[in-house]
């Protein structure tokens, strides 16, 4: 089977875990900062907090922001479950925003429209997760114009998005937002088997995100209530969790940074090629809105249904029978059962609901080979025939 999402692991990452694994620290060492500075550095952000999950940086993301029982949470229903389930481990509300049916990201008109009616009811958000699907960058400088004009946050979901770039400047500068978290679980761009990492400008938050990770333990006399007892001494200031990253882990993501700009470079050599051979078929390519530079983590087509005799899921079936695994992203989060007990009905979103009749995830991977990407296009060929 040609899976749709695969790790690339090198001779050089073995060798790096490995030297950790017989050095001093296999937590708590060097080797989180140094990721954490090499990430920053790369894309531009002030600083970086690695955590054992995107899930986890997106959680310490939100309590760092302030996010609490009665505030309110919005992203896109077209994301992983763990964009919102954030807003729910907080105490908050979510809500979901229709997604742009050409890029498939929270759409800014939908979001402006709703923004305006929740002003009126008094039910504005607190924070907006903005998800870049694929890789593809939402449009930032709209979301953050009325982030400042109606006073939430912006998060933005950059799990598929490293190494992609909004208005040629690279995701998780912050330019417009208030944290960015990436995803390094092995199907993603780069991988440190899990982890992720929430990026920001402001130091204070960065301040309460660290804490946050580390069960809101300090060894900073500068951030102690009184003086230290002695030099065993630390305190508990705030409720926080372990989300640590492991030295392992971050010797994994250095020494897989080295290959960022050569990963994003063969997913775009991809990317065009699937452009190309795909033209004759009777499916939409991924459509790239004109700021953006797809960190391309996926490759979404969707089938023209009207035009073709065969189901949606006939033709996914299809492609597995011929060894093609392909998949589905996402379900719509307000259509699962735990979203849908809060009221949610699958019309409410129609734009995503049209989306998920019709999007297949071809793969795409680094290591994947062309002779691998003519049969994935071979096998979709014949599963779209008669
Ligand atoms: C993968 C993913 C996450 C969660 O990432 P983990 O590192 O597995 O916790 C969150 N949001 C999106 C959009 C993702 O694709």
């Amino acid at each position: 089977m040609i899976p749709y999402g695969r790790q690339d692991i090198t001779q050089a990452d073995v060798d790096a875990v490995v030297a950790v694994l017989q050095s001093d620290f296999l937590t708590q060492g060097p080797m989180v900062p140094r990721f954490e500075q090499q990430v920053a550095q790369h894309v531009g952000a002030g600083h970086a907090l690695a955590v054992n999950s995107a899930t986890s940086a997106l959680h310490i993301a939100c309590l760092a922001l302030g996010l609490g029982p009665g505030d309110r949470l919005w992203t896109s229903p077209v994301t992983f479950v763990a964009s919102a389930n954030c807003g729910l481990y907080c105490g908050a509300q979510v809500d979901f925003v229709d997604i742009d049916p050409r890029t498939y990201n929270l759409c800014p008109q939908a979001l402006a429209n709703k923004l305006e009616q929740a002003e009126l009811r008094g039910v504005l958000p607190n924070i907006v997760v903005a998800v870049h699907l694929c890789g593809q960058p939402c449009e930032m400088q709209v979301i953050h114009a009325l982030a400042k004009r109606y006073g939430f946050k912006v998060i933005e979901d950059a799990s598929h998005a490293i190494g992609g770039k909004y208005q040629g400047e690279f995701i998780g500068n912050g330019k417009y937002s208030d944290i960015t978290v990436f995803s390094f679980h092995p199907v993603k761009i780069i991988t440190t088997a899990e982890g992720g990492m929430a990026l920001t400008n402001d130091a204070e938050l960065a301040n309460k995100m660290a804490l946050l990770r580390s069960h809101g333990i300090t060894r900073d006399p500068q951030q102690m209530t009184n003086e230290s007892d002695g030099p065993w001494y630390y305190q508990q200031i705030d409720l926080g969790f372990n989300y640590r990253m492991t030295e392992l882990q971050a010797a994994l993501g250095i020494s897989q940074m080295e290959r960022l700009d050569q990963y994003i470079a063969r997913r775009h050599h991809l990317a065009a090629r699937y452009n190309d051979l795909l033209a004759s078929l009777p499916v939409t390519r991924p459509w790239q809105h004109v700021d953006s530079y797809s960190g391309l983590h996926l490759y979404v087509i969707r089938l023209q249904l009207q035009t073709i005799n065969k189901t949606h899921r006939q033709v996914f079936e299809s492609l597995r029978e011929q060894g093609v695994g392909v998949n589905l992203h996402y379900i719509p989060v307000h259509t699962q059962p735990f979203y849908a007990q809060m009221g949610f009905k699958p019309d409410d979103f129609p734009a995503s609901q049209d989306y998920y009749r019709e999007a297949i995830s071809l793969p795409m991977f680094q290591g994947m080979t062309n002779e691998q990407q003519d049969k994935v296009v071979a096998a979709l060929a014949q599963a779209l025939q008669a």
